[in-house]
């Protein structure tokens, strides 16, 4: 029986489990069924979502199952109430040395960049960072993680096969689906604590006052159901025109405004608005693209979106290829109607 682990990033103020760890399960959990179909035989995986802290609330435990975890596992111990590299690493290589598995997956999120590099080094494995996308293949009879990522200034897709097991990914949040029908209610017996034998004492972190939540700045993208985003193909060379006239638009009907990177290089619009691979990842109900090429880096960001309407005056467009509904036009014309109409 194989393991699918999945590192669960914890909120350690509320004891909560973030997104992007529900994301990463229902991934594991569809890696688990390919497995099967791949090799009916012999590989049987096990989806093992492990959290780290003093305490993890019932609800996140509960909701975990039902994103596709078939075992979770509580590495408990007063030590791990404040995020330390040190103690978080350790205290997983603690649990792993006993407890292995075939592949790790971790959130590409400042914890999980700073976590999994340490982790694979103690463990002496590569890490494929920011994937993309994960699938299982068969390779000299082996099922093995085949993880693709951007590469070469992100013009190309590459697909990257670890040689040594734990075999490990990174994964932004917001490039899976969580889906919270995958899993069972019942689950008590499959739900593990597991107390560290040698807990470290983190000499050199000390809390001071206390955690207090980041006041959010730039755009929350991860709630909104709309984004109207704009593209290059919107300035006028001029002025920032209908780049206003965009942003007024989403705040009227109560969307998020997005833009592509090209705008934002050119000081047009401001950074946090960016989507993309080297912005946000982002999947609402409705994504409108305005004069968006839809390149490789752009569309990185923005694929998992539940409906596209793009609207573009080239027919050709690459964006048209993600797009549900295509208007081939002058978006600058179609936000002057829609301004009058809203
Ligand atoms: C390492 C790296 C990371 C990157 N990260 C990102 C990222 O995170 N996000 C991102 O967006 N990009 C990113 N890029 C840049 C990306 O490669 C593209 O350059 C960028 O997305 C293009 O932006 P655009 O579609 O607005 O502009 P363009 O590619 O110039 O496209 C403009 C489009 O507008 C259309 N158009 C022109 N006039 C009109 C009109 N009147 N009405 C309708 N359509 C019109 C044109 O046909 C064209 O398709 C990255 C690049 C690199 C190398």
């Amino acid at each position: 029986m194989g393991k699918i682990a999945v590192y669960l990033e914890t909120d350690l103020n509320n004891y909560t489990l973030s997104n992007v760890s529900y994301e990463l399960l229902s991934k594991a959990h569809q890696l688990k069924i390919s497995a099967k179909e791949i090799d009916c035989n012999n590989n049987d995986y096990e989806v093992v979502g492990i959290a780290l802290g003093k305490n993890i609330e019932k609800d996140s435990v509960k909701k975990a199952f039902q994103a596709g975890a078939d075992y979770f596992v509580h590495i408990k111990d007063d030590s791990l109430d404040i995020f330390s590299q040190t103690v978080f690493s350790l205290s997983f290589i603690e649990y792993f040395s006993s407890n292995p598995c075939e592949i790790i997956l971790f959130p590409a999120t400042p914890e999980g960049r700073i976590i999994a590099p340490r982790i694979t080094t103690m463990l002496d494995v590569g890490l494929v960072a920011d994937c993309t996308g994960l699938e299982l293949i068969k390779k000299n009879d082996k099922i093995m993680l085949a993880a693709t990522r951007p590469t070469f200034g992100s013009e190309l897709m590459a697909t990257i096969l670890s040689k040594k097991n734990p075999q490990c990914a990174t994964v932004r949040p917001k490039t899976f689906i969580a889906d919270f029908t995958l899993g069972s209610e019942n689950f008590s017996d499959r739900f593990f604590e597991y107390k560290l034998n040698y807990p470290i004492n983190e000499t050199r972190l000390k809390l001071l006052r206390s955690f207090f939540e980041k006041e959010t700045q730039g755009v929350d993208f991860d709630n909104s159901k709309i984004i109207l985003t704009a593209g290059y193909g919107l300035y006028t060379g001029k002025n920032p025109e209908y780049f206003i006239k965009l942003e007024k638009l989403a705040k009227k009907i109560n969307a998020k405004f997005g833009a592509t990177r090209k705008v934002v290089d050119l000081g047009l619009v401001p950074k946090d608005n960016q989507i993309g691979q080297t912005g946000s990842t982002v999947s609402p109900d409705l994504y409108i693209a305005f004069g968006v090429s839809g390149a490789l880096q752009h569309t990185i960001g923005m694929k998992n979106s539940k409906k596209v309407i793009a609207i573009n005056s080239d027919e050709n467009a690459e964006i048209f290829k993600y797009a549900d509904y295509k208007i081939i036009a002058d978006a600058k014309k179609i936000i002057d109607e829609l301004m009058n109409y809203f």
